[in-house]
C-alpha cells in the first residue's frame, strides 16, 4: 500500500496572493514564456507515475524507478518546499529548415528541433537561478533549488497544477497560446504561495492527430506512452542496439523525434525562441548524414560541447546514423560511409553497420 502524506491545502490569504501575482509578473518580466504557482499535493498524479514503471514503460531509464516518494512529495527532496514555482521557456528555433522538409531528405540527419542549440539544461537552470536570487532581493526571502529535467520532479503535473497547460494525449504539455515547443523549470520554495488559477482544462477533443502520426506506434492510448518503443528514448535514453523492428521506422532521425508534435494542430500557435541559445548550432538542423557519420570521437567531443546531444557520446552517435543511413539513398557516398565504420572497434556500431549495408544488399 502506497503511504503518502499530503501537505494541508493552503488558504489563498491577500498576502500570499500578492507575493505570488509579483513573483509571476517578476518570473515574466525576466524572459520566462509562461509562469505559474503549484502546490505539493502529487498524490493523484503519483498513483499514475508507479503504474506506468510497474508496467515497465519506462524501459532501462531505471533513474525513473529510484527515488521512491521523493518524487511526488517535493518536500522530501528539498525539505521546507511549501510551494513550486514552474516555468516554461520557448525552445523552437526561429532559423532551422523546415522540419517536415528535413524529414523528407533520406540523406539529411533530422535531430530534435529542441536539441540543435545549446544544452537547455544550463540556459534554463542559469535563468531560474537568477530568477530565485530576484525574487530574495525583490520580495521576500526564500530558501530554493532549481530544478529543470534533472532530478525526480513530477514535471508535467505540478506545471498542469500551475496553469500552464494541459497533458496532451502525447504525454507533453499542451498550451492554446503556445503549443508545446517549451522547455519546463521549477523552483522549489519556501514561500508558501497562493496556487495560480485553475489548471487548464483538456483540450485536444476527438483529435488522434499525435497517435496516429508517431512511426513506431510508442502512443499505446490516449496519454499512455511506452517509451521503449519511442524514437526519442530509443536514439537518446536507450544504450544498447535498437531493436531491429524500429530502425526502419526510426527513418532519418538521428536524435529524438518531433513527429507528435509537429502534427499537432496546437503548434501553429508555437512561439520561436526568445534566447539566441537554442538557435541553430553546426549545422545541425539540416546536416548530411555522411557528414555527422564522418567525426571522429575527438570531433565530436569538440563540435558537441554545449550541446544535449554530447550526452550519448560518440559510439550511440554512430550508432543512430548508422541506423538512418541504413534508410538512406542506396548512393556510392551512402555505402562507402557505411564501410568505413564496418571495422570500428565498438560491436554495438559494427552491428548497425552491418545492418545498414545489408539493407542496401537487399
Ligand atoms: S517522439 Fe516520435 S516516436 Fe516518440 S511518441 Fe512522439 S512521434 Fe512517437
Ligand atoms: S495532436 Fe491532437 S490529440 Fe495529440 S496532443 Fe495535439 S491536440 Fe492532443
Amino acid at each position: 500500500m502506497l503511504l503518502m502524506t499530503a501537505a494541508p491545502s493552503t488558504p489563498n490569504t491577500p498576502s500570499n496572493l500578492d507575493v505570488a501575482t509579483r513573483i509571476v509578473q517578476l518570473g515574466r518580466d525576466m524572459g520566462f514564456a509562461a509562469v505559474g504557482i503549484a502546490d505539493t499535493v502529487l498524490t493523484h498524479e503519483a498513483e499514475g507515475f508507479q503504474a506506468w514503471v510497474a508496467a515497465g514503460h519506462h524501459g532501462d531509464m531505471e533513474y525513473m524507478a529510484r527515488h521512491g516518494s521523493k518524487r511526488w512529495q517535493p518536500d522530501e527532496l528539498q525539505p521546507g518546499t511549501q510551494s513550486v514555482i514552474c516555468v516554461a521557456m520557448n525552445y523552437w528555433p526561429e532559423k532551422a529548415l523546415d522540419a517536415d522538409e528535413v524529414l523528407a531528405q533520406r540523406d539529411t540527419a533530422y535531430v530534435s528541433r529542441y536539441a540543435i542549440g545549446r544544452d537547455y539544461h544550463k540556459v534554463i537552470r542559469n535563468a531560474l537561478q537568477s530568477f530565485a536570487e530576484a525574487i530574495s532581493e525583490q520580495i521576500a526571502a526564500h530558501e530554493f533549488r532549481v530544478f529543470t529535467d534533472s532530478a525526480p520532479v513530477m514535471e508535467i503535473p505540478l506545471a498542469v497544477k500551475a496553469g500552464l497547460g494541459w497533458r496532451g494525449k502525447h504525454t507533453l504539455l499542451l498550451n492554446r497560446e503556445r503549443g508545446s515547443y517549451f522547455f519546463l523549470g521549477e523552483i522549489y520554495t519556501s514561500l508558501n504561495l497562493a496556487q495560480s488559477a485553475e489548471s487548464a482544462t483538456d483540450h485536444c477533443g476527438s483529435c488522434s492527430a499525435c497517435i496516429e502520426i508517431c512511426p513506431t506506434k510508442a502512443i499505446t492510448a490516449p496519454h499512455r506512452l511506452d517509451a521503449r518503443r519511442c524514437i526519442s528514448y530509443l536514439t537518446i535514453e536507450h544504450h544498447g542496439a535498437i531493436p531491429i523492428e524500429f530502425r526502419s521506422a526510426m527513418g532519418n532521425r538521428i536524435y529524438g523525434c518531433d513527429d507528435c508534435q509537429l502534427v499537432c494542430p496546437w503548434n501553429k500557435f508555437a512561439q520561436t525562441a526568445s534566447v539566441p541559445d537554442f538557435e541553430v548550432r553546426n549545422g545541425l538542423d539540416a546536416a548530411a548524414l555522411t557528414k555527422l557519420f564522418a567525426w571522429t570521437e575527438a570531433e565530436f567531443d569538440q563540435r558537441m560541447r554545449g550541446s544535449p546531444i554530447r550526452r550519448i557520446g560518440h559510439e550511440r552517435w554512430l550508432r543512430n546514423i548508422a541506423t538512418a543511413l541504413g534508410n538512406a539513398t542506396p548512393s556510392a557516398d551512402t555505402i562507402s560511409a557505411l564501410q568505413s565504420r564496418a571495422d570500428h572497434p565498438s560491436a554495438l556500431v559494427r552491428e548497425h553497420v552491418a545492418w545498414a549495408l545489408a539493407m542496401h544488399e537487399a
